[in-house]
């Protein structure tokens, strides 16, 4: 069964009723990128560039960007590659700049933490856009909870290109996107998605957010419900804000590489999922087994009910039925 769903895991992710979904891969280190295509990855959905800066005690230069983005980018290229500027920040710092938070997921992490140190924030841009020209970039901001901050992080961008433009090297400008993390975020979907290229909905922090869970706490991780009504409603939000505006949403959370919610995610009209390579060739299988209007069906009646138990009881019993 494992040697079958690699088979059909490098056919196109098409739902029987011809709606093509892109299937991307959650990647934190370059040498993943061979693994992702032999998955029948269609590109990069989420790059956690966080990781270049950790277990060291120095910061990556310009270069060490460049170089590690101009290899993802050409392993890849026409296939698109989403850059998310690092996520660094409470408990996430590299060794040398280490700072106290008590809240760290709620501190200085993050697109917050760029804003803060403009230097390495450029340095990072300035590495990217360099890169740029080697395949197909795409640029994307973490933890973005307005559209100030939003505003900040690509005037960096283009003060980052213009910098370069100046020094007589070409860049791309590359479409530039944020992650839907935060409630804030979601709760103005609409506005947001009037200046920028698209959304890619983080659910790992977006609950942790939303039902005010640490997501790594244990003894509350019974309420971390990615079928909660106020998680789907939220979801609901960001993909008709998404939709009106007509910009792509996508979504790189651990729930875009549950097969349980497969249907419910083409039901809200997501056309990209980026999830760990490894979750790839089954999630595949069933978007082309699945069909989005049945999705829709299946989405109307969850908003429908009021308790997790309830939506995700419906969700079993109808992904149970169908696969
Ligand atoms: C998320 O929050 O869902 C996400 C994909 O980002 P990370 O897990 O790196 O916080
Ligand atoms: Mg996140």
């Amino acid at each position: 069964q494992e040697r079958e769903l690699m088979a059909t895991s490098q056919l196109p992710a098409t739902t029987t009723d011809g709606v093509r979904v892109e299937l991307d891969g959650n990647i934190e280190f370059a040498e993943e990128v061979k693994s992702l295509l032999a998955h029948g990855g269609e590109g990069v959905g989420l790059y956690r560039t966080e990781f270049l800066y950790m277990g060291r005690s120095d910061l990556p230069t310009e270069e060490e960007h460049y170089r590690t983005y101009r290899q993802i980018l050409e392993q890849l290229a026409p296939r698109p590659v989403t850059i998310r500027t690092f996520d660094l920040g409470g408990d996430k710092l590299p060794l040398g700049v280490r700072t106290h938070d008590d809240n760290p997921a709620l501190g200085l992490r993050a697109v917050r933490y760029c804003l803060r140190h403009p230097d390495m924030f450029r340095t990072q841009l300035r590495g990217m856009l360099r890169a740029s020209v080697h395949g197909h970039l795409r640029i994307m901001f973490p933890m973005v909870s307005g559209v100030n901050e939003l505003r900040a992080a690509k005037r960096f961008l283009g003060e980052a290109r213009e910098e370069l433009r100046r020094e007589g090297v070409e860049t791309r400008l590359p479409p530039v996107g944020i992650m839907v993390e935060l409630p804030s975020a979601a709760i103005i979907a609409d506005r947001l998605a009037r200046e920028c290229d698209f959304f890619s909905i983080g659910t790992n922090d977006l609950i942790q957010y939303t039902m005010a869970i640490d997501r790594q706490n244990k003894d509350v991780a019974y309420l971390y419900r990615p079928l909660h009504l106020a998680v789907l409603r939220t979801l609901k939000l960001v993909c008709d804000a998404g939709r009106q505006a007509g910009i792509p949403v996508s979504m790189c959370g651990e729930m875009a590489g549950e097969p349980l919610f497969v249907l419910v995610l083409l039901g809200l009209g997501m056309t990209e999922l980026s999830m760990n390579g490894g979750s790839i060739p089954l999630v595949k299988r069933i978007v082309r087994q699945a069909s989005a209007a049945d999705g829709q069906r299946l989405v109307g009646r969850l908003l429908e009910l009021t308790a997790a138990d309830e939506i995700e009881r419906e969700v079993r019993s109808e992904m149970g039925l169908r696969f």
